[in-house]
Formats: structure tokens, C-alpha cells, sequence
């Protein structure tokens, strides 16, 4: 029987709102791309995963978080200045961190959307990337990655209240950075900048307190993750879902009163 790719027949006559690039195809030969995020949603709900990456049906998007970004680009530019000075920012001076930013020629690739620091992972063929942060260093040349987050909390913010998927997104990093032929140190930091809500009035402007989590990581699941996420993406039908959701809640809501 002739081999035929599953998308062909998935994506023939182009379905209005069914997305037709990007797709996983096992039988195309050049790396399929698979990134830190789609590796999250994988875990999150295979269902979910496998609809968006190999019939390509995306998920709602929620609101954009056009806040957080600026404070990314923000604190982005504030430690570039004492990245290009060879010197370690305030925060990290405060934190008495022996680190300054590190400097390197592909960092401004490894912090772009859509490139990142990527890898080839040769037993399923896909290419896994994620856009970092930060990255600083010590003396010896070891690496730390950085991530910057921004909220407005009043609760404490700490190494035992971050979410599972700021490790993991901490932990995809350095087990990028490692395939990358980098030392990487197990420790790494987020930066949380956390906009001050008890002021009297807005007044135009927001303002935060910044402090330095560290968090000790392990990369030790991410190689099967992603063998897992490729047999995922290689199955025939959709895989159940991983989540009880809004959305497949409202999906089966509506299925039940039949439109
Ligand atoms: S449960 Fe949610 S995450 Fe999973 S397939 Fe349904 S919509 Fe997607």
C-alpha cells in the first residue's frame, strides 16, 4: 500500500480556520520544529497538542499579555546596558550573586520568538526550541538561565509558590543550552518584578518591587517528554485529553443541546 502523508488527506480543501502550515508529517524527511511552549501544551493535554500540531486546529488564544512582554523588553534593555559594561545589574549585586549577564553572539537568536536556542533531536527528527531571557555567568563560564516574570500580587512570591510550568520552562532551557555543548548550572533565577496595588491612585504609572528567586532545576524528564510528545504526534487519531478545560467544557456543553 503507497505510503501517503496524513496531512494531505487532513488538510485537502483547506478548512476554513483549520491552519495548513506548520504541520507534523512523519514522512517528511527535514526536522519537524517543536517548541518549549508546544512541548507545555503536550503535557498540559495531548489532545490538545495533537490537534494544533498535526491537524491544525490552535486553541483559543486567551487576552494578549501585552503588559508582561513590556516589562520583558524593559528589563531585557536595563540588563543589556550591564551586560555590555562586563558588570553585574544592582539586583544581582544585592542578591550577592558572583554572576554578571552573559555576552555572547548568538544571544539576541537565542532570545528571538521563532528561533531560540535550538537543538535537533536525532531519534524523532524534531528540532526543539525555546526563546530564553537571560542567561548570566560565573567565573568558571558557567551558565545560569534567567527569566524574567511580572505580576501584581500581594501575596509572597517564593521559590515554593512558582508554577510547574515555570520549572519546566526553567529546566527545557538549560537541558537546551547543555545539548548546546554549554555548562550549565542546575540553579537558575527568575527575576520577578511585582507592580505595587495598595497605591493611593494610578496616577499614570505602575510601580514595582523586583526580586531574585532562585530555583534548583532537573532536565532529567525532558528527553522522555519528548519521545513521548513525538509518538503523539505520529498517532492516527486523537489522543484523550490530559485536562479538564473551559473550553472542552464548552465544547461538550454544546455538543449536548446539538450545535
Ligand atoms: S481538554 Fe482543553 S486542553 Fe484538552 S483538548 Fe480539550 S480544549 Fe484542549
Amino acid at each position: 500500500m503507497p505510503r501517503t502523508s496524513k496531512n494531505t488527506a487532513k488538510t485537502a480543501g483547506g478548512r476554513a480556520g483549520v491552519r495548513s502550515r506548520n504541520l507534523f508529517d512523519a514522512l517528511d524527511a527535514k526536522p519537524f520544529r517543536l517548541s518549549r511552549s508546544k512541548i507545555e501544551l503536550f503535557l498540559e493535554c495531548p489532545r490538545c497538542f495533537y490537534l494544533d500540531r498535526t491537524l491544525g486546529i490552535d486553541r483559543p488564544d486567551g487576552p494578549p499579555f501585552t503588559l508582561n512582554s513590556a516589562v520583558d523588553a524593559l528589563l531585557k534593555k536595563e540588563f543589556d546596558i550591564h551586560r555590555k559594561n562586563g558588570e553585574p545589574h544592582p539586583l544581582m549585586t544585592q542578591y550577592t550573586l558572583p554572576l554578571v549577564p552573559f555576552d555572547h553572539p548568538e544571544l539576541d537568536t537565542w532570545r528571538e520568538n521563532f528561533k531560540g536556542v535550538q537543538y535537533l533531536h536525532a531519534s524523532t527528527n524534531l528540532l526543539i526550541c525555546g526563546a530564553v531571557d537571560d542567561i548570566w555567568v560565573d567565573d568558571s563560564g558557567k551558565l545560569f538561565v534567567v527569566d524574567y516574570k511580572a505580576t501584581s500580587s500581594g501575596k509572597e512570591i517564593s521559590e515554593a509558590t512558582l508554577r510547574g510550568s515555570y520549572r519546566r520552562q526553567m529546566e527545557m532551557y538549560q537541558w537546551l543550552l547543555r545539548r548546546n555543548g554549554f555548562t550549565v548550572s542546575d540553579t537558575g533565577y527568575f527575576v520577578y518584578v511585582n507592580a505595587d496595588r495598595d497605591r493611593a491612585a494610578f496616577d499614570g504609572k505602575l510601580e514595582f518591587s523586583a526580586q531574585i528567586i532562585s530555583y534548583a532545576g532537573s532536565d532529567d524528564w525532558v528527553e522522555q517528554a519528548i519521545s513521548d510528545a513525538h509518538a503523539c504526534l505520529c498517532r492516527s487519531n486523537a489522543p484523550g485529553t490530559g485536562a479538564e478545560c473551559d473550553w472542552c467544557r464548552y465544547r461538550e456543553a454544546a455538543r449536548k443541546v446539538n450545535v
